[in-house]
């Protein structure tokens, strides 16, 4: 039967349905997890340059060398124009996919360019591998809290996501064993951990290098593949850069890397090094997806790696980045009440605050907008509705200065709820209040 067309938009002033509902019913039902929460609202409040953001996960490429990047983009058009600007290889440009070997070789990882896959920025690396892996009703593993933009990809795909506890060193091997036999004994399929190892997004702490082995024996043993996500693996503020797990595990574990935050993340370039078999089929998948990822700013990223100190640039960022922490964990500590608990990261973007208790990060934050301060409420980062006391803080883009402003006009936001609390007695939300909607705030999905 014909699809019946929408009804026309009401007039000013008309009762009737709006052009949206109309569609309503033709949607696929995967889209039914596909809504903004009434928070993305209050971001475009925050944009603005009188907030301070500690909100969004924006690199801070201000300190990328414009004038060798504009060089090397010049040449590139002079010299490989025509290739730069045509169709390429689905699986991406064989220099790059050679060069991302090297860059992967930081982290212990003998791979192969044949088992590289260029994708657009490393979250299409994530919806590829969810696309060829997961049906509907199948279960993703993910740390608790987990990565925005990686619960949007398994919620658009159907898959339900079972969290596991993370402690000061990462995933708790423990929990995680747990959490595996409780969804296998209830004849679940689990299809993989999704993990971020390395200065997580949004918790930043690192997983162990003693769990690292632990972690992949478990899912050895349960015959579980491991998502390894590390966009942020070379961000570490001390140490060397840590041992992928992929270095110590080829079969089990898909590995995902991103240029965003080690270069720009306006080029959209990431990857998936995958197993020989999984390969192909996430090759096919990109091939469907955009037929192949975009030459130009592959062949941009390549000329960069060939033409600059990339490494030394990384170096910089680091000391900006760590710069920024230093300043957002000093204030933290010069300025937060005793009752609020938050993370030192050691590499990365972002600290992860507890409120005191009875407090609610989603039901504070168009206070703290009023006060000019924005931060995502924790909320954002599970896929069940926990996570209401705490919110994620980012230092990576705004200045030390703005920072501790930030972190000022916070402070003040948080006395005022507690005083509040004093004299009123609020009730906590209940947990089906602080499930509403799904915080996915556009911009701050980083
Ligand atoms: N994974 C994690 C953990 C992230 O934090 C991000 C972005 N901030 C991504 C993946 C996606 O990054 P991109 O697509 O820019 O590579």
């Amino acid at each position: 039967m014909p699809a019946t067309p929408p009804s026309p938009r009401p007039g000013r002033g008309g009762t009737g349905s709006t052009r949206l509902d109309s569609y309503v019913d033709r949607y696929a039902a995967r889209t039914a997890g596909m809504t903004a929460s009434e928070i993305r609202a209050l971001f475009s409040v925050a944009s603005r340059p009188e907030v301070v953001s500690l909100a969004g996960g924006m690199p801070n490429i201000s300190g990328l060398p414009l004038d060798v990047v504009g060089q090397a983009i010049d040449e590139l058009v002079r010299s490989h124009g025509t290739t730069a600007m045509q169709y390429g290889s689905g699986q991406g440009d064989p220099h790059l996919r050679e060069q991302i070997c090297d860059v992967m070789r930081l982290e212990g990882i003998e791979g192969h360019p044949d088992d590289v896959v260029v994708t657009v920025g490393s979250q299409q690396a994530v919806d590829l591998v969810t696309r060829i892996f997961c049906d509907p009703g199948d279960v993703v593993i993910c740390e608790a809290p987990s990565y925005v933009g990686a619960l949007g990809v398994f919620k658009a795909y159907q898959v339900d996501v079972v969290h596991v506890e993370m402690d000061e060193h990462g995933l708790v091997p423990s929990a995680l064993r747990e959490a595996i036999a409780h969804v296998q004994a209830a004849g679940r399929r689990i299809k993989f951990v999704y993990t971020i190892p390395n200065y997580h997004n949004p918790a930043g702490v690192s997983l162990s290098r003693e769990r690292r082995p632990e972690i992949l024996e478990i899912c050895r043993e349960a015959d579980v593949l491991v998502l390894e996500d590390n966009p942020y693996g070379l961000l570490g503020f001390d140490d060397e850069p840590s041992r992928a797990l992929r270095a110590d595990e080829s079969e089990h574990v898909i590995y995902l890397g991103s240029f965003s935050k080690t270069f720009a993340p306006g080029f959209r370039v990431g990857w998936a090094l995958a197993p020989h078999a999984v390969r192909e089929k996430l090759v096919l998948a990109q091939e469907s997806a955009t037929l192949c990822p975009p030459s130009f700013s592959q062949m941009a990223v390549s000329s960069y790696l060939t033409s600059h100190d990339w490494l030394g640039q990384i170096k910089q960022f680091r000391e900006m980045y760590r710069e920024r922490r230093d300043a957002m964990v000093e204030a933290l500590d010069d300025m937060m009440p005793a009752a609020a608990r938050w993370n030192v990261p050691t590499g990365g973007f972002y600290v992860w605050l507890t409120l005191p208790p009875g407090l609610d990060a989603k039901a504070m934050l168009p206070r703290a907008v009023t006060a000019r301060v924005a931060y995502v409420p924790g909320t954002a980062f599970f896929a069940d509705g926990f996570g209401a006391q705490s919110m994620r803080l980012s230092y990576c883009y705004p200045t030390p200065e703005r920072i501790r402003e930030g972190v000022r006009r916070l402070v003040g936001v948080i006395e005022e709820e507690l005083e509040l609390r004093e004299t009123f007695g609020a009730a906590l939300p209940s947990r089906e209040a602080a499930r509403s909607g799904y915080d996915a705030p556009g911009s701050e999905l980083a």
